[in-house]
């Protein structure tokens, strides 16, 4: 169980958990000095002396001055939570945890009890916690159970520079209910930038800055583009490592296989660099790092050796690690894509933005002088970077937030008051992929599919999915696939050794090719009939602990479907109605096979191909329909189903017409013969 609320772990006597034993204590001592070095400690009075004179208020600070962990232990030593929680969000789960552990670890008290976290799926906070670290979506989705957070005494917005969608939506909400709620306290706090704007959007609301040490930082570019940054962040880590004075490293990669990768050949060329060299200790961290190892990346660094750390935008202003000399930038990051005319969303490998690269270079100077070694070009740095990342609600998808929008009773949302307004076209989106999906009537209210969909916290056609498979008796297996979906591609395992033996195993669950959900779902039910063994996922090269997750969000989304009142009913005799409820929520995602061998959307015609991992990528179905749409080498659809194309009539009338499906049947025979050649 991912919550901590087992009732054991509470002390009957109800007092605070203190770790009271002698050598904690000590321990503790030292993290109350430390605290008290931080930048923001100076400030203390002052900034509580400003909570206090005003509703809303701007913070201001370099990374690591302390905003994070600090503030909202002030507020409660100055008896804030006497009147409420404090909330504090961030736009990374990763950094929620990671936060709320230490500020754990700093008032001496078990994680989960006064000081706790919320992200998707994963509660750990209990009736005492005070101090509640949570992801901006999670605490958006609080909206829909307490619309004036009335159990809050004080919102801090944290990392409001990051702008992320559910930010944006938070801004606009909370600066909403303070208007009706005095007592409320509001905190935005970012890195530095952009503080006039978010004054400018709250009313004009004080700034408070927090001056920061900084150290110089020496910048180096390369004198020509690189081809590989990979190999030559690598070749740049390791020339740090045996040429400059000690102090860590810290790389900025894009992703999680990126890093792996990244890891490995180090891991490899370090073994022939022999005993002369220090020991390089390397350290990953992206968000599905499992959080045994997250902590790693805190760890001193033993005296004579060198920690490299290897990381996603996290480290960029989310996270920060202490004793960085050197950061390596190659200068991307993986960002979302959205094209609101044909509806498809991608992660790209992008360029960073110039306000971007010099966070990441000054995560090298906190402590001392230091260096950053970015791999471009001083030409490519002034004249082809952005000055500043586009806000992701003017990149993204909106169907999800505009549901809970409109769940809140918001329904005029081309007047919501948005800091920077995405592109009506993808509100108007939004709005049609909604209606198709029957979430909202023709005058756009949400109906009672909506509302039901509203309390999954799941991708709007992912909930619909769930809903529709109340009228096909399937819920039980349905909710098992959308577990497994929401995992994304880490279920299978496949070693660079032992490739052949790993696709085989996987092979396994495709027979009959029943394409790609229903493999997910015989995956999950072997693996139940085993009684959730451990051996079993080796023997079948499967990650274990993205089953324990599955498993996790699976029987949350149990308890959700009692809460919209639908029953949990096995339907294993019948992959087609499995079909028919996925084809529910994902008719829009449906593609034609073409002569070629590659795929066309039927509405919005793009050119897809199946992904070389899906089990039907050698069966090519006539029809299709897809889960997601990654773009890599080629725009590849993922997670494959084959698809009857009369479904699509029958189940979204509304969406296609006879001639979107009946074109390539009836040039080669008669109407009606169609269906005898699909089975
Ligand atoms: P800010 O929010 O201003 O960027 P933080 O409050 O996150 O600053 O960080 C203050 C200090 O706390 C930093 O020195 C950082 O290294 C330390 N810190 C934060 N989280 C952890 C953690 N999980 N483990 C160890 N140290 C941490
Ligand atoms: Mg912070």
């Amino acid at each position: 169980k991912a919550s901590v609320m087992d009732g054991d772990e509470f002390d009957d006597d109800g007092q605070p958990s203190e770790v009271l034993d002698s050598k904690a204590k000590t321990a503790l001592e030292k993290l109350q000095d430390d605290r008290k070095t931080l930048p923001i400690y100076t400030y203390r009075d002052q900034l509580l002396e400003a909570v206090e004179n005003h509703q809303v208020l701007v913070i201001v600070g370099e990374t690591g001055s302390g905003k994070t962990t600090q503030i909202p232990q002030y507020l409660h030593e100055a008896g804030y939570t006497k009147r409420g929680k404090i909330g504090c969000t961030q736009p990374r789960r990763v950094a929620a945890m990671s936060v709320a552990a230490r500020v754990s670890q700093e008032m001496g008290v078990k994680l989960g009890h006064e000081v706790g976290y919320s992200i998707r799926f994963e509660d750990c906070t209990s009736e005492k916690t005070v101090l509640k670290y949570m992801t901006d979506g999670m605490l958006l989705r609080e909206f829909l159970g307490e619309p004036d957070l009335a159990s809050y005494s004080v919102v801090m917005v944290d990392e409001a520079h990051e702008r992320t969608l559910s930010t944006d939506i938070l801004f606009g909400l909370v600066k909403d209910i303070a208007r009706f709620r005095p007592d409320l306290k509001l905190l935005i706090s970012s890195a530095t930038l952009d503080a006039e704007k978010f004054s400018d959007y709250f009313d004009s609301a004080p700034i408070f800055k927090i001056p920061g040490r900084r150290y110089p930082v020496e910048i180096h570019y390369t004198k020509a583009p690189e081809a590989d940054y990979l190999d030559a962040a690598i070749v740049t880590a390791l020339q740090i490592h045996v040429t400059q004075p000690p102090g860590d490293i810290l790389v900025f990669l894009t992703g999680q296989e990126e890093i792996e990768t990244a890891e490995e050949i180090l891991k490899h060329r370090t073994r022939g660099l022999g005993t002369k060299i220090a020991e390089l200790i390397i350290c990953p961290i992206y968000a599905n790092l499992p959080t045994e190892l997250q902590a790693k990346i805190f760890e001193a660094t033993p005296d004579g050796a060198r920690k490299v750390v290897l990381a996603t935008n996290i480290a960029e202003t989310s996270l920060t690690i202490d004793g960085i000399k050197y950061v390596i930038d190659p200068g991307f990051c993986k960002m979302k894509s959205y094209n609101p005319r044909t509806g498809m969303e991608s992660l790209l490998v992008t360029p960073i933005s110039k306000a971007s690269a010099m966070q990441r270079a000054g995560r090298s100077g906190r402590t001392g002088p230091g260096k950053c070694f970015r791999l471009y070009t001083a030409y490519n740095y002034y004249n082809d970077l952005d000055d500043n990342t586009v806000p992701e609600v003017q990149r993204t998808n909106l169907a999800n937030v505009v549901l809970t929008l409109k769940s809140l009773g918001i329904h005029d949302l081309l007047h919501f008051d948005f800091m920077d307004p995405p592109p009506s076209e993808a509100l108007l989106k939004a709005l049609e992929l909604l209606f198709a999906l029957s979430a909202l009537n023709k005058v756009g209210e949400l109906t009672k599919v909506g509302r039901r969909m509203a309390e999954f916290p799941l991708d709007p056609m992912l909930s619909k999915m769930i809903v529709a498979s109340d009228k096909y008796k399937c819920s039980d297996e349905v909710i098992s696939i959308a577990a497994m979906l929401s995992i994304g591609n880490s279920i299978f395992y496949r070693p660079k050794d032992k490739q052949v033996h790993a696709d085989n195993a996987r092979l396994n669950f495709h027979t009959g090719n029943v394409g790609d959900h229903i493999a997910l779902l015989k995956v999950y039910n072997s693996w139940k009939e085993t009684n959730f063994s451990t051996q079993w996922c080796y023997e079948n090269y499967i990650q274990v602990r993205s089953m324990k997750r599955a498993r996790d969000i699976r029987d949350q989304l149990e308890g959700l479907l009692e809460r919209v009142e639908i029953e949990l009913v096995s339907n294993l005799s019948d992959y087609e109605t499995i079909k028919k409820a996925i084809t529910s929520g994902f008719f829009p995602h449906s593609a034609k096979l073409q002569k070629n061998g590659s795929y066309r959307t039927v509405k919005h015609p793009q050119t897809v191909h199946i992904h070389p991992s899906s089990g039907l990528s050698q069966v090519l179905p006539r029809w299709v329909i897809y889960h997601e749409l990654v773009l890599t080498t080629k725009e590849y659809m993922r997670q494959v189903t084959e698809l009857k194309p009369e479904w699509l009539v029958e189940i979204a009338p509304h969406y296609y017409q006879l001639k979107d499906v009946e074109d390539s049947m009836s040039k080669k025979m008669p109407r009606g013969e169609g269906r005898a050649q699909q089975d």
